[in-house]
């Protein structure tokens, strides 16, 4: 039975279980992958399933995400994790970091209204969004959501009118030019404003708890992190001054693997000279616990030779409009890699079928933007019928696939599970 999200899993109890951290961004297609992908192929007869049989799905090491909680708990052992909701809704995902008891970073109602659906404690959510609608506030209120993120002073008289228990955080800005997606263009206060809004909030009587920032998604410089906690003792330093008694650093997300043994050596670092042991410290990674956990595999539906240009278009069952928005979205490279390809046809000459052969890949629906990938090199024998699968595909993918066309109606996940007590919590 599955643990209940309630009585949390502490991992401090399985300190004697530590994954070694060689498995950060080593090669994530283990034999473990492979073999849940070709048993799910092997299930499926092109040639007699019913429409949509052949569609795209994933597959989930649900293991991996705990391998990579638990060394998030050993090496950011003061960071709390909120995970970022938005990053990969998946239910199984959502269940285990409940289990695992991690708090959750959530946006919008829905994604509050699955949390809290899952038995998890309001107070462990945060609503980290500095531009809400009024109707969620209010939502907030009615659930005991208090905590939340502000970047602005309307956002202040919001929280007064509907709000005025609310738990909030100040959101500044920050330096996100070396991250994949920027998104302090968009949210969080200036360093010179950050004074304004709390003088603001301390004459509202509002309750200013802490400071939050994000450094952008895909974040792989340190330094960010650094002048980011540094401005944030500073914003706290003059939250003092107005009499707002701030206890928690939220530290927000853009963790991502390859860099996180140095990342989370300087943060730990720069927080513990900046920040005492009572501050609490929170963060909402997202990317980090899922990206490479997941796997895509697709079906060649399609394919033409442009004898001009000698290459060749295959056509994939998922595209940007699907799981692979990421390209668009999340400036992701998807890399093409083949699982099944047909070795019964009559190569020209100059061919074996491993021969690779100029190609581009494309998605299902009519729109020209829907180009999986303008140029790659795939073997000669790829045809209508075969897999080509994308590892690293877990963040920012099926959270934010649309049904345009008619395409991606259902994505089926296959989970499994190199981590055995992964598995029980996460009900699977
Ligand atoms: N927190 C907020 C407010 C975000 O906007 C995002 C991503 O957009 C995240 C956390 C998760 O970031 P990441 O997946 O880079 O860890």
């Amino acid at each position: 039975m599955a643990p209940s999200a309630t009585t949390a899993f502490s991992p401090g109890s399985s300190a004697s279980y530590l994954p070694s951290t060689d498995i950060l961004s080593s090669a994530t297609t283990t034999d473990h992958i492979l073999e849940g992908l070709r048993s799910y192929v092997s299930s499926i007869d092109p040639d007699e399933c019913d429409a949509g049989g052949e569609d795209p799905f994933f597959v989930a090491d649900i293991g991996r995400i705990y391998n990579l909680h638990m060394i998030w708990k050993k090496l950011l052992s003061r960071v709390e994790p909120f995970y970022a909701v938005k990053c990969n809704n998946d239910p199984v995902v959502l269940r285990l970091m409940a289990a695992l008891g991690t708090g959750f970073d959530c946006a919008s109602k829905a994604e509050i209204t699955r949390i809290l659906d899952l038995g998890v404690s309001a107070d462990r959510i945060i609503y980290a969004h500095p531009c809400k609608a009024s109707s969620f506030v209010r939502f907030a209120a009615e659930n005991n959501v208090k905590n939340m993120t502000v970047d602005n002073v309307e956002e202040l008289y919001k929280c007064k009118r509907f709000f005025p228990d609310a738990n909030l955080f100040l959101r500044i800005h920050t330096d996100d030019s070396k991250s994949l997606c920027r998104l302090s263009i968009k949210y969080g206060a200036k360093i010179e404003d950050a004074e304004e809004i709390l003088k603001v909030a301390q004459e509202l009587g509002l309750n200013m708890v802490g400071v939050s920032f994000h450094v952008g998604s895909g974040a792989s410089d340190p330094t960010a992190f650094v002048e980011a906690i540094e401005n944030s003792r500073h914003v706290f330093d003059i939250a003092m001054e107005y009499g707002h008694v701030m206890h928690t650093l939220d530290i927000g997300g853009g963790f991502v693997e390859e860099t996180f043994v140095n990342v989370a050596h300087i943060i730990s670092r720069t927080l513990d000279k900046l920040f005492p042991p009572h501050v609490r410290v929170i963060a909402e990674p997202g990317r980090f616990y899922v990206a490479s956990a997941f796997t895509l595999a697709t079906h060649v539906i399609a394919r033409r030779y442009i004898p001009q240009e000698n290459s060749h278009m295959v056509y994939l069952n998922d595209g940007v409009y699907g799981n692979m928005n990421c390209i668009i979205f999340d400036h992701q490279v998807p890399e093409p890699h083949v699982l099944t390809y047909q070795q019964e046809l009559v190569y020209p000459e100059q061919y074996t079928p491993s021969t690779k052969v100029k190609t581009s890949l494309w998605g299902p629906t009519c729109d020209g933007i829907d180009c999986v990938s303008a140029e790659c090199y795939l073997p000669y024998a790829v045809e209508v019928g075969d897999w080509i699968y994308f590892p690293n595909f877990g963040a920012y993918t099926l959270s934010a696939s649309s049904q345009f066309n008619g395409f991606n109606e259902r994505c089926h996940v296959k989970y499994i599970c190199s981590e055995p007590a992964a598995a029980t919590l996460a009900g699977i």
